[in-house]
């Protein structure tokens, strides 16, 4: 080939590239009115085993994978750098995964995609992820909750790590790349960006929620479970939450009522509505229902997580135990002060009230304060701290042993592409880190 540049040197092996090189290919290119003869651009051609597409968590940790067993890897990144998401992650501190073991409970924690990703979490699951990131010298906490953090308590350990390790593996990045086409043929793909070209026996998207990365599934036979949000707040717009922004209790438990979905965990106040772990995670598992109803749902909320039954028998024995204290004055539970005081007002119950003059209709009434009050979600509020997509390539059309498509043999699909989303903490990076583990594994081995 004119102008051909090996970096490493070429070991062409039979039916394609050798698998430890990546060949770099310059030649001068006609010009459309070539009668001419104007040389008139320089086409660069680049030939590698594995193209990567997207430079995400997902996309990054297969390349390095795929490198680290031999293959010669190509990374295409639209953005100007590598691992965006990384770096903004976990308020910038990367909830890198979640310290949960147990394959069987950790696919607890993804809406959509748990069932599939059970063989995987065999394969690669935090505890890998983990040993990972420390034998590349990551020092990593598990903090009281389960999420893993690198002890900096800055994602730039995590990226750092990433890229030393391409690095390291030969991987080939390359940033601000707007590909305009990516094709088959029987040589394997190409991608093409202007006179830019770049070959691979075999292809990975990993491009995340980004609309262009649907579009080159669709081209090669897949469908796309459609897109929607996942991880958001509720906004609600209710006199009974006005001026308790900033209010927390540790233990609600949520209800969608349409849907018959609950949750349970903190639960926050905030100016809007209502946020939380116990609100994310039942965005999550009601994402594409709360979709399809246009963000509006009745939310029954249990301040206490406890059962009302629990509650009666406690307001009961409040009545002796504190027969001569108020209601506003003594609390029959661990709530915040002024939370209770407007539960209270709420249950039509005034604060000055004594115990001793609780009737058991009042009582009734504010157990349902308590344990069932309803309110209505009007809308869906930002989460600054992570969001993800639910929806993308349909998982029944994927392998889950290579991540290669049952459609399109040689094309291989990893992270949020995928309809698979979890919850927060952890769990979305672990998705993304063990589908682009396999991914890589197989791009490797070519198989
Ligand atoms: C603010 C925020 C904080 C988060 N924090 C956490 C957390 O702490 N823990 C956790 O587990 N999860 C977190 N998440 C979720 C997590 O970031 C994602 O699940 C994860 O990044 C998915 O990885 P991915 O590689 O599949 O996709 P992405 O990280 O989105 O990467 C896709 C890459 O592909 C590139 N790309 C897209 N289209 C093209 C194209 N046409 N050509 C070339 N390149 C393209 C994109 O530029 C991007 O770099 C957070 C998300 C957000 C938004």
């Amino acid at each position: 080939m004119k102008g051909a540049r090996v970096v490493p040197p070429l070991q062409r092996g039979v039916g394609g590239i050798g698998r430890g090189c990546i060949l770099e290919v310059e030649k001068e290119k006609q010009s459309l009115s070539s009668e001419t003869g104007d040389r008139k651009s320089v086409v660069k051609s680049m030939i590698s085993s594995s193209l990567v597409v997207g430079g995400g968590a997902a996309g990054f940790f297969a390349a390095v994978t795929a490198a680290e067993a031999g293959a010669s890897v190509v990374l295409l990144e639209r953005g100007r750098e590598v691992l965006a998401k990384v770096r903004i992650s976990g308020g910038g501190r990367c909830n890198v995964t979640n310290a949960c073991f147990e394959p069987k409970q950790l696919v607890r924690h993804y809406p959509r995609g748990g069932r599939e990703l059970l063989g995987p979490f065999h394969h690669f699951q935090s505890r890998d992820t983990m040993a990972w990131f420390r034998k590349r010298g990551v020092d990593l906490k598990i903090e009281s909750d389960g999420r893993v953090f690198p002890v900096s308590d800055q994602s730039q350990t995590i990226i750092d790590a990433l890229r030393r390790a391409a690095r390291k593996a030969n991987v080939q990045v390359q940033t601000g790349v707007a590909l305009a086409e990516i094709n088959r043929d029987a040589d394997g793909f190409c991608a093409k960006q202007g006179d830019a070209l770049w070959r691979g026996e075999r292809l990975l998207l990993a491009t995340g929620s980004g609309a262009q990365g649907y579009v080159w599934a669709r081209q090669f036979g897949h469908s796309i479970v459609p897109p929607v949000p996942s991880l958001f707040t509720f906004a609600i717009s209710d006199p009974r939450l006005n001026g308790l922004s900033g209010i927390a209790v540790e233990n609600a438990e949520l209800t969608l009522l349409e849907q018959d979905k609950s949750q349970s965990g903190p639960l926050l106040v905030t100016h809007w509505g209502l946020s939380g772990p116990a609100v994310l995670k039942l965005s999550a598992w009601g994402a594409r229902e709360l979709s399809a109803g246009g963000y509006k749902a009745t939310l029954q909320v249990n301040w206490l997580g406890l059962p009302s039954e629990d509650v009666l028998r406690r307001l009961s024995e409040m009545r002796t135990v504190a027969a001569r204290n108020s209601l506003g004055a003594r609390m029959a539970f661990p709530l915040p002060q002024r939370l209770w005081e407007r539960l209270l007002g709420a249950a039509g119950v005034g604060e000055g009230r004594r115990w001793a003059d609780l009737t058991a209709v009042e009582s009734g009434r504010l157990a349902g304060e308590l344990t069932a009050g309803r309110f209505a979600i009007s809308g869906k509020g930002a989460f600054k701290e992570e969001f993800v997509t639910a929806g993308g390539v349909s998982l029944n059309e994927v392998n889950f042993s290579t991540m290669e498509s049952r459609l399109c043999p040689g094309l291989h699909f990893a992270g949020e592409i995928l309809d698979i989303d979890g919850v927060t903490g952890g769990f979305n990076f672990q998705s993304a880190w063990t589908t682009g583990w396999l991914a890589g594994r197989a791009l490797a081995k070519g198989r």
